[in-house]
C-alpha cells in the first residue's frame, strides 16, 4: 500500500515490438510520457487535485502530435476530425464529456467544463461547441487537427473502405500493410510517416488517458481520443462515456481506457473495474485484469486502461503487445514503458 499521491498516463496501446523499435523513437516517446507524466506530479505534489492533475496531463497530450487526440487526432470518412474527451471527479461523481468536437482544440478543457459548469454531463457536436465558445475556450480551425502522417493514413484507410483503429494507417502509410509483416519491415515504417511508430497494423489502438489519487485522498480520471481511422461521421467510441472509457469514485478507483471502443462500450469496462472492487471485493489490481484479460477477449475486446485506487495502488494491464504508459509518484521519479 502506498497512500502518496500518483499520476499514470496512457498513450494508447498495441501490437509495439521493441525489435522494431528504433532507439530514437522509443526515446522521443519515453521523454513524452516523461515530461507529462512531471507535469502531473508537480500538480499533486503542490496540493493540487487530482482533476487538476488528470487534466493538465490529458491536455498535454492532446498538444502532442504522437498520440490520437487533439492536435494529432485520426481523420474521419468525410476527411474531417471528431474529437472526444471526458473526466470524472471521484469525490463528488461529476463528471462532463464532449463529443463529435471539430473546432475545440483542447476536448478534456471542455469536458472539464461541463463537469463545473453544466447541469448535464454530455454535450454532442454543435451543442458542444456552443457550449465551449460560451465558456471562453480556444477554438482553432479544422486544419489544427490535421497532421500529414494522419491524413496519409486515412488515404489508405479509405482506400481500403475500412475503419482503422487509430494509428493502424501509419504502416501501412509507410508500405507495411500485413501485421506478420517481420521487425525489421516494420521499423521502416515510420519513415515519412507517423512518428516511426512500429506498431502491428492490424493491432493498434490509440487515445489518451490520466489517473490519479491526490493528497487529500480524492481520485479523478481522464479520456481524450480522435477515435478511429475513416470512421463514420458521427460514430462515437467509448472514450467519452462515463462508464466505459473513464470512470472514478473515490470509494473505488479512477480507471481510464484505450482500445477498441465498441467493446469497451458493451463491456461498460471502466465502471466494471470499480463495481468488482465494490461488490465483489476484489483487489484493484485483480479487477482491473479480469476486464482486460478475461472479460474484454471474450468479445475480441483488444487495449488496455490505467487505474489507481484510494490507497495509492496503481495498475496498467493491456492485451495487446505494448501499451504508452507510465506512472509517478510524488517524491519519485516517473517510470514509463512501452513493451510488455
Ligand atoms: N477507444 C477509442 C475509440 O474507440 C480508440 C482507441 O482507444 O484507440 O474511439
Amino acid at each position: 500500500m502506498n497512500t502518496s499521491p500518483v499520476i499514470a498516463i496512457h498513450g494508447g496501446a498495441g501490437t509495439i515490438l521493441r525489435t522494431a523499435m528504433a532507439s530514437e523513437t522509443e526515446a522521443q516517446y519515453l521523454a513524452a510520457l516523461s515530461g507529462i507524466l512531471a507535469a502531473g506530479q508537480k500538480i499533486l505534489a503542490e496540493g493540487g487535485s487530482a482533476l487538476d492533475a488528470v487534466t493538465e496531463a490529458v491536455r498535454l497530450l492532446e498538444d502532442c502530435p504522437f498520440f490520437n487526440a487533439g492536435h494529432g487526432s485520426v481523420f474521419t470518412a468525410a476527411g474531417t476530425h471528431e474529437l472526444d474527451a471526458s473526466i470524472m471527479d471521484g469525490r463528488t461523481l461529476e463528471a462532463g464529456a464532449v463529443c463529435c468536437v471539430k473546432r475545440v482544440r483542447n476536448p478534456v478543457l471542455a469536458a472539464r467544463r461541463v463537469l463545473e459548469h453544466s447541469e448535464h454531463v454530455l454535450f454532442t457536436g454543435e451543442g458542444a461547441e456552443a457550449f465551449a465558445a460560451a465558456q471562453g475556450l480556444e477554438f482553432v480551425e479544422p486544419g489544427y487537427f490535421h497532421t500529414d502522417a494522419r491524413h496519409r493514413q486515412w488515404l489508405l484507410a479509405r482506400g481500403a473502405q475500412r475503419a482503422m483503429l487509430d494509428h493502424d494507417g501509419a504502416t501501412l502509410a509507410a508500405g507495411v500493410d500485413k501485421a506478420s509483416d517481420n521487425a525489421a519491415h516494420q521499423a521502416e515504417a515510420g519513415e515519412g510517416g507517423l512518428p516511426h511508430e512500429p506498431i502491428d497494423p492490424n493491432r493498434k489502438h490509440g487515445t489518451v488517458g490520466a489517473v490519479a489519487l491526490d493528497v487529500q485522498g480524492h481520485l479523478a480520471a481522464a479520456t481524450s481520443t480522435g477515435g478511429v481511422t475513416n470512421k463514420q461521421p458521427g460514430r462515437v467510441g467509448d472514450s467519452p462515456l462515463i462508464g466505459a472509457g473513464c470512470y472514478a469514485d473515490d470509494a473505488t478507483c479512477a480507471v481510464s481506457t484505450t482500445g477498441s471502443g465498441e467493446m469497451f462500450m458493451r463491456m461498460v469496462a471502466a465502471y466494471d473495474v470499480a463495481a468488482q472492487m465494490r461488490y465483489g471485493g476484489a483487489t484493484l489490481a485483480d479487477a482491473a485484469a479480469n476486464v482486460v484479460m478475461e472479460r474484454l477477449p471474450r468479445i475480441d475486446g483488444r487495449g488496455g486502461l490505467i487505474a489507481v485506487d484510494a490507497r495509492g495502488n496503481v495498475t496498467l494491464p493491456f492485451n495487446t503487445e505494448g501499451m504508452y504508459r507510465g506512472y509517478a509518484r510524488v517524491g519519485d521519479a516517473p517510470v514509463v514503458a512501452i513493451y510488455r
